[in-house]
């Protein structure tokens, strides 16, 4: 019998725990900062005493009070998020001292102005070109940026030692995630794509969090495996999937599908770098870090289809499913390249999904993904008849 299922348990009251930590540390008299996207250093937050949120909308119940403002055509993360701004449903974002948000895409560019006129918001300047030296020079000095408006805001200071803290932490945290996510390299995983994607927390850092992914990290390599290796093994790239918006992951699964690793921001993206410890200047090393963040914001963003391509290699992908938001253009766009790669480069299958977070297109996508895995299975099949 496997410990894994009660270990994995603690994450289903996932956003209750971030509930009672959040409330406890307001309490106690720490500012909480919401953040709308993986370029944020939360080292330097969680380095100015505060304690750092994600804030990005995974409901589709919050999208049509976002539509009373904002144009129906638009990312429904977006419009999500800024569904809970108006009807003020998020706990966490009532109570940010501070919201963080960067110069991404223009939807959420301008959806900031908004929600900037009634809440206290910062925006970091995002350059776009990452191969300008002057992008990260100009990404360096939003760090320092950043952090004086920390310490203006909360009348604190960070210290050299607060800062080295806080890059253990997060470097610790991601390790955790990474070997987490690592166990899906093998032939049978002991986790489902779903589960994997569940092991996580819209507050980073807390300690017992940490000390669950340990857990079950320990559990998951001394455990039977699940009965995972029959399936076709996904690799799942594009958008990224908020809390409450798992749809077309759950469709992939239930169609027979294991996502063996996800290319996106609430999978490997933000936890393949580290920043590096032992930096003498550690502003300059969390520049180099977030930086490297292959986003579709980027232009060029080769960065993604390298990482794309070691990804396929490492987890033994069968295919790729490339996930993009409704109205997102610049992984629209960019899913031109990501389809030339997977079929000229990688030889691998691909199918694009483009959806929002309505359930009503859901039996559409998954004759779509049957359609793929029967084509795999058949040519596996194939293959070891002859
Ligand atoms: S996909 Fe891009 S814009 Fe969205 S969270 Fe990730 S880095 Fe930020
Ligand atoms: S999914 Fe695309 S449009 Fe939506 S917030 Fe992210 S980058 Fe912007």
């Amino acid at each position: 019998m496997s410990d894994l299922p009660p270990l994995l348990s603690h994450f289903d009251d996932m956003v209750d725990h971030c509930y009672d930590y959040a409330e406890a540390a307001k309490s106690a008299g720490k500012p909480v900062v919401g953040m709308m996207c993986e370029y944020t250093p939360r080292e330097i937050i969680l380095a100015a005493g505060a304690i750092p949120v994600c804030l990005c909308g995974g409901s589709a119940e919050r999208i049509p009070a976002a539509e009373k403002t904002l144009p129906a055509n638009l990312c429904p993360l977006i419009k999500s998020t800024f569904g809970y701004h108006v009807e003020k449903r998020n706990p966490f974002l009532e109570w940010a001292d501070l919201v963080v948000a960067e110069t991404t895409c223009d939807g959420k560019k301008k959806m900031f102005e908004l929600m900037a006129q009634s809440r206290p918001m910062y925006v970091l300047h995002l350059p776009h070109r990452p191969d300008r030296s002057a992008s990260l020079e100009l990404w360096k000095s939003e760090m320092h940026r950043l952090m004086a408006e920390l310490e203006r805001r909360f009348a604190t200071t960070v210290t050299e030692e607060r800062l080295r803290s806080a890059v253990r932490l997060m470097n610790q945290e991601r390790r955790l995630r990474r070997e987490l996510a690592e166990l899906m390299k093998a032939d049978n995983p002991p986790l489902t794509g779903r589960q994997l994607l569940d092991l996580k927390s819209l507050i980073s850092g807390i300690p017992e969090d940490l000390a669950q992914y340990q857990r079950i990290l320990d559990a998951a390599r001394s455990s039977p495996r699940q009965r995972n290796g029959h399936r076709v093994r996904v690799c799942l790239t594009g958008v990224p999937l908020p809390h409450g918006a798992e749809r077309v992951m759950d469709i992939i699964e239930s169609q027979g599908g294991l996502v063996v690793c996800q290319e996106n921001c609430t999978g490997l993206k933000p936890i393949l770098e580290d920043v590096d410890e032992q930096a003498p200047d550690l502003l300059d090393a969390l520049a180099r870090k977030y930086f490297a963040t292959p986003c579709s914001v980027l232009s060029p963003n080769d960065g993604r289809l390298d990482s794309l391509r070691s990804l396929c290699r490492d987890f033994r992908a069968d295919c790729v499913i490339e996930l993009i938001w409704q109205a997102c253009l610049t992984y629209d766009v960019e899913a031109h390249r990501v389809r030339e790669l997977c079929e000229t480069g990688l030889h691998l299958p691909y199918l694009g999904i483009q959806t929002d977070y309505s359930p009503s297109d859901s039996a559409r996508i998954a004759v779509r993904v049957e359609a793929l895995f029967e084509s795999i299975l058949a040519k596996r099949e194939k293959m070891s008849a002859g």
